[in-house]
């Protein structure tokens, strides 16, 4: 069966770069007059000619997401399970050979980070450990998630890559949705970022959100990690990556993230340093190619900037983030967190800036009606507070 790494391959044969250099500012317009930009305009949005039509790019963008998704701005929350990792990526405080405080939460320790989480209102959660199946196995991963689904609509992984059959034990554990990023596309690169452990697996790590899928993960979210090679190349890759995996699960929500290099405990600094203008082309090139796809900016912006980018068509925010284990009710034990965070406002605070922008920040957008789920705020009138980014309707009811 032919997979996204076969696709990629292609990709990579057809001379990403060499495209990129060929594009001219006619394309650029072309891509812009059309109602359905194809693989071919949204390599030219990326372009260095669509430089100057940002404006025109972002008014568009901000009509089809108001189209799409609405005024809404789904907040959801990081939770780190763990610390343990066996990789060696040159850009993460986590790395093994890092003299770092390891350690991992156990399940009471869990449960008071979901009450602290859950009273700041938040109902979507992704949790996270580093690389280990020693220190988090499947096994603990699924018990974590069991105890979090009593206090969260919904429970989000971002994990090392599994096995199909592995990805179905956390479904039926409670998780609905996947978080995968390559890091990085260009697969001759790929091994200098990642030069030992299981990371270095570049095809198993690309085929995960296509395992995941055929799990039964109702989201997938993926993308690159900007800085590290040339980002237009990068991003075209993680939309198309996007691109194949909706046609590949029309019923999966799919999803991008755009996270850039943020300080950390290391020294390695980004080749490719990624600009605000540069972040917004992406984000406003994916919006354009990828019209229903969920589009995720993290607290490694700046308030400022990630204010800027609720109108140019993002979908969902992370919000009062922590990247400590046991960050929000245990902080105190904890030494260092993966990467430094830039948006330090907390979930009121953020919650106030989307809605002083016009925008409706959402805190539940699914209900799952077949799970527990305690806890989540009914609308008065009891039913689900499914505020719902895509006209008032939860995905069930879609
Ligand atoms: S990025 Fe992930 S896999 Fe790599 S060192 Fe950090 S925690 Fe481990």
């Amino acid at each position: 069966m032919s997979t996204f790494y076969d696709e990629m391959a292609r990709l990579r044969e057809s001379g990403i770069a060499q495209r990129l250099g060929r594009v001219t500012p006619e394309q650029v317009r072309r891509a812009l007059d059309r109602p359905a930009p194809d693989a071919g305009d949204f390599l030219a949005l990326l372009s260095p000619p669509a430089a100057p039509f940002l404006e025109d790019m972002a008014r568009a963008a901000h009509q089809s997401a108001r189209r799409n998704f609405g005024p809404n701005i789904l907040l959801f929350t990081p939770l780190y399970l763990a610390n343990y990792c066996d990789n060696h990526c040159v850009y993460c405080s986590f790395n093994t050979t890092n003299r770092i405080e390891r350690r991992k939460l156990t399940l009471a320790e869990v449960e008071q980070e979901a009450q602290a989480i859950a009273a700041t209102g938040l109902r979507h959660l992704l949790v996270l450990t580093g690389e280990s199946r020693t220190h988090s196995p499947v096994s603990y991963i699924g018990d974590c998630i069991a105890v979090l689904r009593r206090y969260f609509a919904s429970v989000s992984i971002e994990v090392y890559p599994l096995t199909e059959t592995e990805y179905a034990e956390l479904v039926a554990a409670g998780a609905d949705g996947l978080t995968m990023f390559q890091e990085v596309y260009d697969e001759a690169a790929y091994p200098r970022f990642h030069p030992r452990g299981p990371k270095s697996n570049y095809r198993f790590r690309l085929e995960a959100p296509e395992r995941a899928g055929r799990a039964g993960m109702r989201t997938i979210n993926i993308g690159p990690l900007l800085g590290l090679c040339d980002w237009r190349a990068e991003a075209y890759s993680a939309g198309m990556h996007a691109y194949y995996l909706q046609r590949r699960f029309p019923d999966v929500e799919i999803s991008l993230s755009c996270p850039r290099m943020r300080p950390y405990h290391g020294g390695y600094e980004p080749a490719f340093p990624v600009s605000d203008a540069a972040l917004v082309q992406i984000i406003l090139a994916w919006r354009l190619f990828l019209p229903r796809a969920g589009i995720t900016v993290s607290t490694r912006e700046s308030p400022e900037l990630r204010d800027h980018l609720i109108r140019l068509g993002i979908t969902k925010m992370s919000a009062g983030s922590s990247t400590l284990v046991g960050g929000y009710a245990h902080a105190e034990k904890e030494s260092v967190g993966q990467f430094e965070i830039c948006d330090r406002r907390s979930v009121a605070e953020v919650w106030a800036a989307v809605a002083g922008q016009g925008y409706k920040p959402v805190y539940k957008d699914w209900h799952d009606l077949g799970a527990a789920g305690g806890g989540c705020p009914q609308r008065p009138g009891g039913l689900p507070y499914s505020c719902a980014m895509q006209g008032g309707l939860s995905w069930r009811e879609r």
